[in-house]
């Protein structure tokens, strides 16, 4: 599965390259090519191979989305029990993933990561960015893996029918499979320096990263309890703020002293206005959850396996 997005002389080269490498190892395979609105042609280049070949679907979105709702659609549409993302600009390597697919088999995971060890990008403004990043996810997500942003991974599809995608969240589709109990490791992969083209990304992606880490991590611990950390802030903010609202008014009508002027007086306003929030916002948190998991019919755990009689298709 290759999200491609004005990728136009690395195509064939891909293309080739796939086929040949899952061919030598016998593997039975689709190429998903998902075209993100691209403007130099990939697009018609994908159409008529598409056309051409009988391994290739191609999947034209109508404008550019970004490599996260590439991935989603290419998601979609895969068919098989194992779905491999790799990037359209051959830094990645096709002749990686009969090992990863073996690894996936050998090991009973549910998702296999590429580790770019000798990552060929600039050091600067991608790599230290990247060991940065790398860390801090590890650390709130708690799963540890080098490199979460190696496109070229072995997902179970059954896992990935599970993951919902949003904002730049595939860089975070490791912490979003271990969050719904998949088994992850990870094994290293080759890396080239892009050929073609130039990357679609810069230095900004490092302040998205972070936002969608803050998502991440609050996802992980309060999904379906955000009465939890909503209502738990909200209640100190509440007390607080009613504390110092008697102590003001002990001092104002019993000692008679002017409140008018004084900062405490904004403090508890503010406090007991925030702690209002906060605790509304939990509510309006807690139905939105439960519209999140009913309508879409999500239980709020997941199943690996079901064994007995007709047990599996559940
Ligand atoms: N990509 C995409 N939509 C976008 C940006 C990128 O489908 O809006 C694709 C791009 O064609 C490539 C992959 O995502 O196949 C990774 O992009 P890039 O190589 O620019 O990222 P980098 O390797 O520099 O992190
Ligand atoms: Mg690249």
């Amino acid at each position: 599965m290759v999200p491609i997005y004005n990728e136009i002389e690395s195509i064939p080269h891909l293309l080739q390259a796939l086929s040949s490498s899952l061919t030598e190892a016998q593997i039975t395979y689709e190429i998903i090519c998902v075209d993100d609105g691209s403007s130099d042609g990939s697009d018609r280049l994908l159409k008529s191979s598409a056309l051409d070949r009988t391994d290739l679907c191609a999947v034209l979105l109508r404008r550019n989305y970004g490599q996260t709702a590439a991935i989603s659609a290419g998601f979609r549409y895969a068919q098989g029990e194992v779905i491999i993302t790799i990037d359209g600009d051959l830094q990645n390597d096709p002749v990686d993933i009969p090992m990863l697919l073996h690894t996936l088999e050998e090991g009973e995971y549910d998702l296999v990561s590429g580790w770019r060890r000798d990552r060929q990008d600039t050091k600067l403004t991608r790599v230290l960015p990247s060991k940065i990043a790398n860390w801090l996810i590890g650390q709130v997500t708690g799963v540890r893996l080098h490199d979460y942003g190696c496109s070229l991974k072995a997902y179970r599809s059954d896992l990935v029918s599970d993951l919902n995608l949003y904002g730049e969240l595939h860089r975070f589709l490791p912490a979003l499979a271990f969050i719904e109990g998949a088994r992850i490791t990870e094994r290293v992969v080759t890396h080239h320096p892009r050929r073609f083209g130039h990357s679609k990304y810069g230095i900004d992606r490092t302040f998205r990263v972070v936002m969608d880490l803050l998502t991440i991590s609050f996802m992980r611990k309060f999904l379906t309890r955000p009465m939890h950390v909503f209502g738990l802030f909200g209640l100190i903010f509440l007390t607080v703020g009613f504390a110092i609202s008697g102590h003001l008014a002990y001092v104002r009508l019993v000692i008679g002293e002017d409140i008018g002027q004084r900062p405490l007086l904004i403090l508890a306003v503010v406090l007991l206005l925030a702690g209002l929030n906060l605790f509304s916002v939990g509510i309006l948190a807690e139905i939105a959850m439960r519209t999140y998991h009913e309508s879409q019919d999500r239980p709020i755990y997941r199943v690996r396996q079901a064994i007995g009689p007709n047990r599996s298709g559940l």
